[in-house]
């Protein structure tokens, strides 16, 4: 008879992305039962666990060494211990740690999720933006290049896209989409959820740009940034449709800067503008 103990589990345990009441009894339950526990920042999830009282045998997982924990990993689940990956708020392998983890194991090994709060989750159940569908895009490129980069390629994204920033970066990037997604675009600014310094920004582009430079307090913190898909910003305006329809027509004959020049002569509409839209025109039709 063979005494070989069954595989463990491995369980993605997400944590409070700022409040603590938000931590969930299964989530408790679990970080108790299990042999150990793979965290992002041991430090910082030290502290969580012992606020819940909860002792366990703590691991670094983090960015720099994921790769090389995966057969460390392995081993603990063939010897039959069940392991927990938290990361250092919300839902790992969101904009965290775990993806090579979950990518590499997931055919061989159990893994269950135990679910609980995320920044994306939570900020678009306030946006009132449709949600119905949306892109996370993450974390911008921190160089200017490549924000711009990023963000052109979403000129005339149609879904609500979802943007995580920092306190380091979120006047550039504000400052960015102003001049590539226009003033009067729709967005969402969710600031510290579920923190004691909660605040929403609802309105436009234009009108973010002043409440995030009137005080300073408003640039700390942790962001969720959420913008209005540009078919949605465009049905209030029934005219936009024509002017994709010729700017498309103008782009298959004349070169970028010519097309927008006399969409702009047509149309009255801002010389720049159109050409943005022209470039991401051509961009789709290459
Ligand atoms: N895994 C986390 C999740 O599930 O949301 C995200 C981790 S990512 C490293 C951290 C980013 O998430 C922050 O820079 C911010 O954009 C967003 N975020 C996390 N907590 C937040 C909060 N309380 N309020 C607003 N945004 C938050």
């Amino acid at each position: 008879m063979s005494t070989k103990k069954p595989q463990g589990t491995l369980y993605i345990v997400a944590t409070p992305i700022g409040n603590l009441g938000d931590m969930t009894a299964r989530a408790i339950e679990t970080l108790k039962k299990v042999d150990k526990i793979c965290a992002e920042d041991t430090r910082n999830t030290r502290k969580l666990l012992t606020h819940f009282g909860i002792q366990a045998d703590l691991q670094a997982l983090h960015d720099h060494n994921e790769q090389n924990k995966i057969g460390l990993i392995k081993s603990w689940l063939d010897s039959g211990e069940n392991i927990a990956l938290v990361s250092d708020a919300g839902t790992p392998l969101i904009s965290d740690p775990g993806y090579h983890v979950v990518n590499q194991l997931g055919d061989a090994y159990k893994i269950e999720p135990i679910p609980g709060a995320s920044a994306i989750i939570a900020g678009l159940s306030v946006a009132g933006l449709p949600t119905d569908r949306f892109t996370f895009e993450g974390f911008l490129p921190a160089k200017s290049v490549g924000r711009n980069k990023a963000l052109e390629a979403n000129l005339t994204e149609r879904r609500t896209q979802v943007y995580y920033e920092s306190s380091h970066r979120i006047v550039k990037t504000i400052e960015a989409m102003l001049e590539i997604f226009g003033s009067d675009r729709k967005v969402v600014l969710a600031r510290e959820l579920t923190k004691m310094f909660e605040q929403i920004y609802r309105g436009d582009l234009a009108g973010l740009q002043v409440w995030i430079k009137v005080d300073r307090m408003h640039q700390k913190g942790e962001f969720v940034l959420m913008l209005a898909g540009y078919e949605q910003e465009q049905s209030t305006d029934e005219q936009s449709v024509a002017v994709e329809s010729l700017l498309k027509i103008l782009v298959d004959e004349l070169p970028v800067k010519q097309a927008a020049g006399l969409a702009a002569k047509i149309t009255g509409k801002k010389k720049n503008e159109l050409y943005k839209l022209a470039m991401s025109l051509k961009k789709q039709s290459l």
